[in-house]
C-alpha cells in the first residue's frame, strides 16, 4: 500500500501555479528525497503533506485516508524544520514532550518516550538544558526527537541539515538514515543537495517548477536521467 498518494495535486499562490498537477505514490517505509533547485516547490509540497498549506485541487491520501480536509495534528505525520523551531524558554525535555502534553498524553508516558528518543539520538545528557546551550547538531537532534516521540507514520524533513557544517552534516545524514531503518517509518526528505539525495534516498523525486522530472532510484536517476535537466542537475556523466 502507498504511505502517501498524491493525485492531480494543484497548488497556486495567487495567479502563480506553483504545482500545476502532481501525481506521486510513496510506499510504506520508503525513504524518498525531493530534490530540485531553490523555488521549485519542495517546501510547499512538504507543507501540503503536513497540512500546513491547503491545496487548490486534486487528492492527497495518507495511508488509505483522504486527508485534504484533515488538520495537521490528525495526520499521523511529524515534520522537522530547517531552523528546528525549538522553544527557547523551554528545556530540551519540555521541547520534546510539548506536543504530547498538548494531546493530554499521561506524564509518565511522555517521560518514557522522551527518554527513549533521547537515548537513540544521544542527547540524554542535555535534557535539562535550554536550546541555546546546545550546538547546532544537538539542536537538530532535539528537533528530530520532538518528531520521534509522536510515533508518527511519516516523517517530513525540510532541509534539516542545511544549518550544519559539512562534517556534521555527513554524520547526521548517516544517523537519520540509520534511524529510518530502525523506526521503519516512511520518510520524505527535502534537499537542494544532490549528494544528500544520492546517499540517503531509496527513491529520488527530481522537481522542476512543481513538475516531477523523474522518480527513481539514485542509480536510475544518475545513470539514466529522464532529460537534460535531470542530467544537469544530478551531474550525470555525459
Ligand atoms: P523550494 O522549497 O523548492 O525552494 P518553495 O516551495 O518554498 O520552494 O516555493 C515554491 C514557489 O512558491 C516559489 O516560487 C516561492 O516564491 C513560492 N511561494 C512559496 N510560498 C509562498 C507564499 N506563502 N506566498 C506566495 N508564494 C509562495
Ligand atoms: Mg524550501
Amino acid at each position: 500500500m502507498a504511505a502517501i498518494r498524491m493525485h492531480g495535486l494543484v497548488k497556486r499562490f495567487g495567479e502563480v501555479s506553483v504545482i500545476p498537477s502532481l501525481d506521486l505514490d510513496i510506499r510504506d517505509e520508503e525513504f524518498v528525497v525531493f530534490v530540485g533547485p531553490s523555488g521549485c516547490g519542495k517546501s510547499t509540497l512538504l507543507r501540503i503533506i503536513a497540512g500546513l498549506e491547503p491545496v487548490d485541487g486534486g487528492d492527497l491520501f495518507i495511508g488509505d485516508r483522504r486527508v485534504n480536509d484533515v488538520p495537521p495534528a490528525q495526520r499521523d505525520i511529524a515534520m522537522v524544520f530547517q531552523d528546528y523551531a525549538l522553544y527557547p524558554h523551554m528545556t530540551v525535555r519540555d521541547n520534546m514532550g510539548f506536543g504530547l502534553e498538548m494531546r493530554n498524553t499521561p506524564k509518565d508516558e511522555i517521560r518514557r518516550r522522551v527518554d527513549r528518543a533521547a537515548g537513540m539520538l544521544r542527547i540524554a545528557p542535555y535534557l535539562d538544558r535550554k536550546p541555546k546551550a546546545l550546538s547546532g547538531g544537538q539542536r537538530q537532534r532535539v528537533a528530530m526527537g520532538r518528531a520521534m516521540v509522536r510515533n508518527p507514520k511519516v516523517f517530513l524533513f525540510d532541509e534539516p541539515l542545511s544549518n550544519l557544517d559539512a562534517k556534521l552534516r555527513g554524520e547526521v545524514r548517516t544517523e537519520i538514515k540509520a534511524l529510518a531503518q530502525q523506526l521503519r517509518t516512511t520518510m520524505v526528505f527535502v534537499t537542494h543537495d544532490q549528494v544528500e539525495a544520492m546517499t540517503m534516498a531509496d527513491r529520488i523525486v527530481v522537481l522542476r517548477a512543481g513538475v516531477v522530472q523523474q522518480f527513481g532510484t539514485p542509480e536510475e536517476v544518475y545513470k539514466s536521467p529522464a532529460n537534460q535537466f535531470v542530467a544537469g542537475f544530478m551531474g550525470s556523466p555525459t
